[in-house]
């Protein structure tokens, strides 16, 4: 097993498998991206708009009666939550957006299946007065209305994809072949850390200021660093974005909790990492849900941000060289946990993020009282009310 990172390879996944045409067109958008890295202006309008613009740094908040309740650990929440749009992906869209603008383009094209990656990018499309077009399933736009209404009151145009089964893995599919035939104009801005390089190095690259925060905040709190990072795994930018600046500290737990939705044996669930097989997926080679035949399946997860078959390389390599700790919740544990969040502390989680305060709630008890546990808070739940009130509450 290969851990090196090099030629966007993380060990043996990441890369680059698509067409020529396309493949040309990473290759300038990588050589501008390593260029942005040392360009002080670049940094310093990255860091500045992190700041004025999605109110970073986000709070590293001790989760007191939390803590109290579970007898576990102390619990902390990256509340990642209270950044502008309400969830990690801003920080993203703020670097590529930024990105897209210094290499000239004045387009930004994006997929979006439950539409909160569509409205981070119709945000900052918006911010710097660029065109945006938003490929979505037709399926998705039915059910995620509030958030096209979003994405169209911020001036984006929301175009549906009806090919295949009309879902977030189509609508990539339709934004790709959007971006070969008009890549002068255009940014293709991905959502998470995955796709073929350099997505996954860059989106993590912007995604890296949550642990490196969390290092600095949690030094000043404690004294020392955490036992364990927790953070739910969709395509795993705010996982990797969490985790990124302790993968050397051995000593630093890293839980990856991926969305078991119906439960493994249900075949039902998005556990990409726990039971996928290396597979080239959307351009690039990573662990992949695939049935007997080879295909790709279809993932599953009440939390639409987290139902992909595949997961960010990084992450596969990660799990891969042992330095990943796998924990999964279901459906059922993730709404359980959101209703226990709401209640204990009063804050109301993204679904996705529910799952991470599953695996804290279920497993406390194997920690010592000493331990420190940082759940990354990836987002707020205004988006997951309605339907978590109508099936488990009313
Ligand atoms: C999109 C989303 C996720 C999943 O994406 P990752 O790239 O795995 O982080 C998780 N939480 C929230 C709140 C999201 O909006």
């Amino acid at each position: 097993m290969k851990t090196t990172t090099e030629n966007g390879f993380f060990g043996d996944f990441g890369g680059v498998f698509l067409p020529p045409a396309l493949e040309k067109v990473l290759a300038d958008l990588a050589t501008e991206y390593e260029k942005s890295k040392t360009d002080k202006d670049f940094q310093k309008q990255l860091k500045h708009l992190y700041q004025v613009y999605a109110n970073r740094p986000s709070t590293l908040y001790f989760a007191e009666n939390m803590t109290a309740d579970l007898k576990g650990p102390k619990i902390y929440l990256k509340r990642e939550d209270l950044n502008h749009t309400g969830a990690h992906k801003i920080n993203n869209v703020i670097g590529q957006g930024l990105l897209a603008k210094k290499m000239g383009k004045t387009k930004l094209i994006a997929e979006t299946g439950a539409g909160q990656h569509g409205v981070a990018t119709a945000t900052i499309a918006a911010y710097l007065g660029m065109e945006c077009d938003i490929y979505m399933g037709a399926r998705d736009i039915d059910a995620q209305k509030p958030n096209v209404y979003r994405m169209k009151i911020l001036g984006a145009k929301v175009i549906p994809v009806t090919q295949g089964q009309g879902t977030l893995k189509d609508a990539v599919d339709a934004a790709l072949t959007a971006f070969v035939a008009d890549y002068a104009t255009t940014h293709y801005l991905l959502g998470s850390a995955v796709g073929p390089h350099p997505y996954p190095t860059m989106v993590r690259d912007f995604q890296k200021i949550v642990g490196q925060e969390i290092r600095q905040q949690i030094m000043k709190m404690e004294g020392r660093l955490p036992t364990s990072i927790v953070a739910c795994v969709g395509g795993g930018s705010n996982a990797i974005g969490a985790m990124y600046d302790f993968i050397p500290e051995k000593n630093v737990e890293l839980v990856a909790v991926e969305p078991a939705g119906r439960g493994l044996l249900s075949g039902r669930h998005g556990l990409s990492l726990a039971a996928g097989k290396p597979t080239v997926i959307h351009g690039y080679k990573t662990l992949t849900l695939v049935d007997d035949k080879g295909e790709i399946k279809e993932s599953y997860s009440a939390a639409s941000g987290l139902d992909y078959p595949g997961v960010g390389p990084e992450l596969s390599m990660l799990k891969e060289s042992g330095r990943l700790t796998l924990s999964e919740a279901t459906d059922a544990e993730a709404v359980d946990a959101f209703v226990y969040l709401s209640r204990i502390e009063g804050i109301i989680p993204a679904l996705e993020s529910a799952h991470a305060v599953a695996y804290i709630k279920r497993e406390a008890k194997k920690y010592k009282k000493t331990d420190i546990v940082v759940v990354n808070l990836s987002g707020r739940g205004d988006k997951d009310v309605e339907h978590v009130y109508e099936t488990f509450i009313k």
